[in-house]
């Protein structure tokens, strides 16, 4: 069984709307809260920020919060959907001054998009092309000074130019088990469920650090308890709903096992390339690489090295194998 899909109306539902509902991520809230004073103490528009970690920890949260902070509208948009410099110029255009626009997988803006971008977060102008052939003409648009909020999973692959243009950086972390007990036990309160501090804990646990993981999890725990208790979320139910949906006590579901189970049973632990480990669990190598793995890379199940991904001494275990002594164990070292 899958896990629940998220459901985009209940998630803008939990979302805190402001720093104070925002659990964890202390250091950043911290910088962001302080750019936001700044910027409100000398009546300026707020800079270009950058807001990268893996799904579900946060940023587009974060991005809300910010512009509710200021005082200003927010526009969302993603990198992909942006297809033409019209696009964008209708985007931009739309805003009013020191509203945010938020850009969502950033790191997927056309490159073309993006060049129309650099003047536009400098100097807050735009020069598109109209017309083609011998019309072909620039036109120049003053833009309202605005800020631009880029979030991303993979910071790798902003580029350089783009990168440099914003004015700060931040990347969010999974969270850790007490910041996910209080994030669920917030949101329990929010949808009006009882919830007992085991039940949460329970949850907790199989998270992930990600509460966008929490709430879904919460959910599907919240709709097992109606159906099979009288409604209040304990730690024993907590465990049986989350059993039945595959879910085990660290948070693996069947797509990590099986990745864990190919890398050593079908390649022999490993290195193995992203895109052929990819193939085999009949998985997209995009996703695997920006959702699943960086979690078993921070739990140290895998690593990846320059040859490849590989099974890491956890991997084993967690799969019930000894982990092998002798050559293949050399790969274990950093
Ligand atoms: P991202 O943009 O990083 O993929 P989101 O900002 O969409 O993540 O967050 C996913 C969900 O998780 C949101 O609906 C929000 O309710 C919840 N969430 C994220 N961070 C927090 C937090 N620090 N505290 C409480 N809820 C959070």
């Amino acid at each position: 069984m899958k896990p629940p899909e998220p459901d985009p109306a209940f998630e803008v539902s939990l979302r805190p709307p402001m720093f104070t509902e925002f659990t964890g991520q202390v250091k950043v809230c911290e910088r962001l809260e302080l750019l936001v004073e700044a910027a409100k103490k000398r009546g300026d528009v707020l800079e270009h920020i950058l807001l990268s970690g893996p799904p579900g920890l946060g940023k587009t949260t974060l991005a809300n919060i910010i512009a509710n902070a200021m005082g200003v509208n927010v526009k969302n948009t993603s990198g992909p959907v942006i297809e033409k410099a019209g696009e964008l110029a209708g985007l931009l255009t739309s805003l009013e001054k020191g509203d945010v626009l938020f850009i969502d997988e950033i790191h997927r803006l056309q490159p073309t998009i993006e060049e129309y971008l650099y003047p536009a977060m400098e100097d807050y102008r735009l020069d598109i092309i109209i017309d083609q052939g011998p019309q072909a003409r620039s036109l120049r648009l003053q833009l309202p000074k605005f800020t631009l909020i880029g979030a991303t999973t993979r910071s790798g692959m902003v580029s350089a130019p783009l990168r440099s243009r914003f004015g700060m950086s931040a990347r969010l972390d999974y969270y850790n088990a007490e910041e996910m007990h209080k994030i669920i036990m917030r949101s329990a309160g929010l949808l009006g469920v009882p919830i007992d501090t085991g039940g949460a804990t329970e949850i907790a646990a199989r998270t992930r650090g990600t509460p966008r993981t929490a709430n879904n999890l919460l959910r599907w725990v919240r709709d097992y308890v109606q159906v099979k208790a009288d409604g209040k979320i304990t730690a024993d139910l907590a465990d049986r709903a989350l059993t039945m949906l595959e879910i085990d006590r660290d948070g693996f579901d069947q797509w990590d096992k099986r990745i864990l189970e190919t890398l050593i049973h079908k390649f022999n632990g490993g290195p193995v390339g992203l895109s052929s480990l990819a193939v085999a669990i009949g998985e997209e190598a995009g996703t695997l690489e920006e959702v699943n793995e960086p979690y078993l890379i921070m739990e140290g199940y895998i690593k990846r090295t320059a040859q490849g991904r590989v099974a890491l001494p956890n991997a084993y275990r967690k799969l019930g194998l000894k982990p092998p002594v002798g050559p293949q164990s050399e790969l274990f070292g950093s």
